[in-house]
């Protein structure tokens, strides 16, 4: 595989991406958010942001060397790219890291 495409940039695309470096991965790997944000730790944003007691949740995640798309929502998916609304991401190896959503 020459380049893994990870969709959602949460806690667990994020900690993907950095695994798979620790792991010894050396080909591209990209990073597609839907939210404009890096990937940040969720649970103080109702236990200390809105107290004021926490101000920065991003996650310390060393991301250097992946090509991090953010604002980019995946709203398809064929054999080889993931479609985006900005047009198709090609990949090799595919991670679907988009979380739940709470019904
Ligand atoms: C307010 C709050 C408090 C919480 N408190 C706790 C707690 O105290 N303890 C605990 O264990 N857990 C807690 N959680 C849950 C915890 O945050 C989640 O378990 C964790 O965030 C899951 O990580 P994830 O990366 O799997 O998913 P998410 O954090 O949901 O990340 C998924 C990412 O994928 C992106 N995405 C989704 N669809 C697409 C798409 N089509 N294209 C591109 N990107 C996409 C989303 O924008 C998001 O950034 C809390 C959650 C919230 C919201």
């Amino acid at each position: 595989m020459d380049r893994i495409v990870i969709v959602g940039a949460g806690l667990a695309g994020g900690r993907v991406a950095v695994e798979l470096r620790a792991a010894g991965f050396t080909g591209g790997i990209v990073l597609l958010g839907a939210e404009e944000h890096l990937p940040y730790d969720r649970p103080p944003l109702s236990k200390g942001v809105l107290s004021g007691r926490v101000e920065e949740t991003t996650l310390p995640l060393d991301l250097d060397g992946v090509e991090v798309q953010l604002g980019r929502r995946a709203v398809g998916l064929r054999p080889g790219a993931v479609e985006t609304d900005a047009g198709p991401v090609s990949y090799d190896g595919l991670v679907i890291a988009t979380g739940a959503t709470p019904v």
